[in-house]
């Protein structure tokens, strides 16, 4: 009840401001950084396994802030979505890596994160659709990636949105696949194209419940016809356990980390994992 509620608040109070203050603070900064371009986009490429040669490349954020340093997407994407600019964000980064992609040549795929808050706003389609017109990039080479986040909510507009996207040729890949706690519920009910295995499965492959987990999703994608595409692979063992179980793609380390624009563009043209 309420009463409840202000004790928490209470209890909470001294570090809650600091902390409050921190979070706007951070906020103030990310709206000024779009405009001054502190942006920047890596590309990680990703691998066909049983071809041995590199496929597309996801886009990732960089926030390069002149007194922050380095930010972490995983510290600047939650404020991002806070304040909801995420949604101008989140334009800019998909015309961008479109734009990259317009260069590259043409089976490879581009993958770009997508937010909830961004399918929520109902402007979503529309700029999918203007960044592809815009680089001169086919449907069928973008493919975004979704977390659970995006599916929970069951909203008209995020499953519109999905399917008008996907009827055009655009790929859905549900990302971090298996650390949410209804993975299997939203293969059902949504239409996918590709599962990304959680990189925590990846990292604890030798554990023998770890190895089952991830033979199973492969199975699964196999029985679905969903891509199965593993992320984080760091070493030769995952890799050559994920050839054995038959696992479509590999993402990570090993096979390339996050690169420049330029650099990958070259990669990319050489056709070989690293
Ligand atoms: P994600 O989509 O799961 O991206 C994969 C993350 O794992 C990336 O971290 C990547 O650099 C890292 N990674 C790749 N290979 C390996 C590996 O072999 N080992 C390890 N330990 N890590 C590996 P990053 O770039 O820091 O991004 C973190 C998260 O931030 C992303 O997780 C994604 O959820 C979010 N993000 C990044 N860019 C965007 C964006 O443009 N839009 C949105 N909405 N989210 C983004
Ligand atoms: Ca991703
Ligand atoms: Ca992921
Ligand atoms: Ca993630």
């Amino acid at each position: 009840g309420k009463s409840e509620g202000r004790n928490v608040y209470r209890f909470f109070e001294p570090g809650m401001d600091a902390m409050v203050r921190a979070r706007q603070a951070l906020e103030t900064d990310l709206e000024a950084a779009l405009p001054r371009n502190e942006f920047e986009l890596e590309f990680q490429p990703i691998m066909n396994i049983a071809a041995g040669d590199i496929v597309g490349a996801e886009a990732l954020m960089r926030w390069h802030s002149p007194t922050r340093g380095l930010v972490s997407p995983d510290n600047f994407i939650p404020a991002a979505e806070e304040t909801g600019l995420i949604v101008q964000l989140g334009d800019w980064a998909l015309r961008k890596a479109c734009t990259a992609a317009a260069g590259w040549p043409h089976a490879m795929r581009i993958a770009v994160n997508v937010s909830a808050v961004q399918i929520k706003s109902g402007s979503f389609a529309r700029s999918v659709i203007s960044a592809l017109a815009f680089s001169g990039v086919p449907a069928h080479r973008l493919e975004l990636e979704i977390t659970e986040t995006v599916l929970m909510d069951e909203s008209d507009t995020v499953l519109k949105t999905l399917s008008q996207l996907r009827d055009l040729g655009i790929r859905i890949a549900l990302d971090d696949f298996g650390t949410g706690y209804s993975s299997l519920g939203y293969l059902r009910r949504f239409p996918v194209d590709k599962i990304k295995i959680d990189r925590s499965f990846i990292r604890d492959i030798d554990n023998r419940d770890s190895a089952a987990i991830v033979r199973t999703v492969i199975g699964l994608g196999a029985q679905l016809g969903i891509t199965v595409t593993a992320e984080g692979v760091e070493t030769e063992a995952q890799l050559d356990m994920l050839r054995k179980a038959g696992c479509i793609e590999a993402q990570g380390y090993l096979i390339g980390v996050p690169a420049k624009a330029a650099q990958i563009n070259r990669l990319l043209r050489s056709g070989m994992a690293l």
